[in-house]
């Protein structure tokens, strides 16, 4: 009997004694969501089964959102629906299924001992303890692993380490242009970049001034599938504790749906793309943000698809250069550029705390409940949709962690747990690397220091906010602002061992020693204040 029968036969509770040899078993982890991945190159449903499975350790390894959890959940379901509609053989563990044993590892294992494949394929993992936990298990049962390279980046973990070797330190505008030149976006044909510069940075670092963004109109919403919405009931049920709500959710979840968000964002959203991708504004978590790293870590689509599409929009007069570069630059550079890095640094990275940081996260990150405007809404969104946009991460919920010293390693957790896009390869270099500074400035040149007047200068934030971000110090100082101080005086040797920090460790000659007191006790008491709130 052929595979593909004993399966059919096998589904309807009809199995033969005798099962046939299992030539290939082709695992689709959570994040592997394409039909067309390099896992199927070669499929054969006379030989050959897909494998999934729907492991509760993956959403509570950290206390994950709901959202997140349903979002992988949600498109791995549809995935073995379109897969079930191939007529081909796929073994489907799901989350409620009384015999599920939890974890990958375990249901591998089982998996293994009864199908006996020759050999598991597998596209690489995108985190480095599910690699290794199908590395071991396989070991284990003696079968053959083969690890096929992930056809959804477009640099290599071998190209990135040929870019990597002999230089001194990684940044990410000389890998970017490297990508540029090899994959050909925004460049003449004279091997030139478009328009004659490769970086539009200070055109793209817009606020909204006191008026506001203009009419908004919100992103293309995926209203949940009769498979979507069994997910939500699924979480709401299995996870009831867990942070985060389920009311608004509305990602795409198939590689259709990612082609739809990719066109609404194209055609409504990109032209002011990069003049705002830096501005905030209260109770609008969209703006001009393109929502696709959803879409994009699930590989429900390509990078280049995304690319091609918004450098076909500038060449044909839809979208400005500068908003276009800056689009591309996230996807094609710093997309590429935390996979490297976090492969390359991997598995010591997660570890590092180049600061020392020690003070515990405070407990208004899982609530949002702080007078701090800027926090509560960048967190109060973030529980909402499991969505807050890059400034938000960076300058906001990551800027209050690294001025406060919180432990990095919990900073991660947090993040890795609430949005929806978290996938570790991406989540951890952004977290430890560019937002903590706890890789001592792999990732980053410098820390992503500042004052209040950064988040009052891109958002309006602060107003109505209890605190003025003016003052250091006093009843009414911003507590960003107390601890931005603070952290220059107690990392000073560090900081002024960096030119790139020169102009912010010079303003510290300003300051007396009764103005540093001043400074370091109420950032004492701020710190102790929110130890005590965790
Ligand atoms: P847009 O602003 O529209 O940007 C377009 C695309 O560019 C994104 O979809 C994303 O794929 C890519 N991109 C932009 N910035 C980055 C970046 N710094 N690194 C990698 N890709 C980028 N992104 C994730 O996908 N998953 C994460 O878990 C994640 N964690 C982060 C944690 C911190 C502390 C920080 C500072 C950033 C993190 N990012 C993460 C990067 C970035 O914030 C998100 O990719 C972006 O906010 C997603 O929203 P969007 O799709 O609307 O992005
Ligand atoms: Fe945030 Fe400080 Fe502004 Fe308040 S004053 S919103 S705490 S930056």
């Amino acid at each position: 009997m052929r595979w593909k029968d004993f399966a059919r036969k096998e589904a309807c509770g009809r199995s033969s004694q005798i099962m046939p040899a299992l030539r290939h078993l082709v695992v689709i982890l959570g994040d592997q969501l394409d039909p067309d991945s390099a896992a199927l190159t070669d499929f054969d449903p006379e030989q050959d089964a897909l494998w999934m499975a729907e492991v509760a350790s993956e959403s509570t390894k950290v206390w994950s959102h709901k959202a997140r959890i349903a979002v992988f959940l949600s498109g791995m379901r549809h995935y073995a629906a379109a897969v079930r509609q191939r007529g081909w053989p796929l073994q489907y563990r799901t989350l409620d299924d009384p015999g599920n044993r939890g974890s990958l590892a375990a249901e591998l294992a089982d998996s293994l001992h009864r199908l006996k494949p020759q050999k598991v394929v597998l596209v690489e993992a995108g985190e480095w303890h599910v690699r290794e936990a199908v590395r071991n298990t396989c070991a284990a049962a003696g079968v053959l692993l083969e690890e096929r390279e992930d056809t959804h980046f477009l640099c290599s973990s071998t190209q990135f380490e040929a870019h990597a070797k002999g230089r001194k330190g990684l940044r990410m505008e000389f890998f970017y242009r490297e990508l540029r030149q090899r994959t050909g976006l925004l460049m003449e044909t004279d091997g030139t970049p478009a328009g004659g510069q490769w970086n539009f940075d200070h055109d793209n670092r817009g606020n909204f001034g006191k008026g506001g963004p203009d009419t908004l109109r919100g992103p293309r919403r995926f209203l949940p599938s009769e498979i979507t919405k069994a997910v939500l009931e699924l979480v709401e049920a299995r996870f009831p504790d867990h942070p985060g709500k389920l009311a608004a959710f509305d990602w795409p979840v198939t590689p259709e749906d990612g082609l739809l968000a990719l066109e609404d964002f194209i055609a409504q959203r990109l032209v002011d793309f990069g003049t705002y991708q830096d501005a905030m504004w209260t109770g609008e978590p969209w703006l001009y943000h393109s929502r696709l790293s959803v879409a994009l870590n699930l590989k429900l689509l390509h990078p280049l698809t995304v690319c091609r599409a918004a450098e076909k929009a500038w060449r044909e007069g839809r979208a400005p250069l500068a908003a276009v570069e800056g689009f591309i630059r996230q996807v094609l550079g710093w997309r590429e550029y935390v996979r490297g890095i976090y492969w390359r640094f991997m598995p010591d990275y997660r570890e590092m705390n180049a600061l020392h940081a020690e003070q515990p996260l405070p407990g208004f990150y899982w609530t949002g409940k702080t007078e701090m405007r800027c926090l509560s809404q960048a967190i109060g969104q973030t529980l909402e949709y499991g969505y807050a946009h890059h400034i938000q991460r960076l300058m906001v919920t990551g800027l209050f962690a690294l001025l406060l010293g919180v432990r990095p390693q919990e900073v991660h957790e947090w993040y890795l747990a609430v949005y929806v896009d978290a996938v570790e390869w991406v989540e951890l270099p952004n977290t430890l690397g560019m937002s903590q500074y706890a890789d001592g400035g792999i990732m980053a040149s410098k820390p992503y220091a500042a004052t209040g007047k950064y988040i009052q200068r891109m958002s309006n934030y602060c107003t109505g906010c209890p605190y003025n971000p003016a003052e250091s110090t006093g009843p009414t100082a911003c507590p960003f602002t107390t601890l931005y101080w603070d952290f220059l005086l107690r990392h000073e040797p560090l900081l002024r061992k960096n030119q790139r920090m020169s102009l912010q460790t010079k303003n510290l000659d300003r300051l007396d020693p009764a103005a540093r007191k001043k400074i370091t006790d109420q950032s004492d008491r701020l710190r102790v204040r929110f130890a005590a709130e965790t």
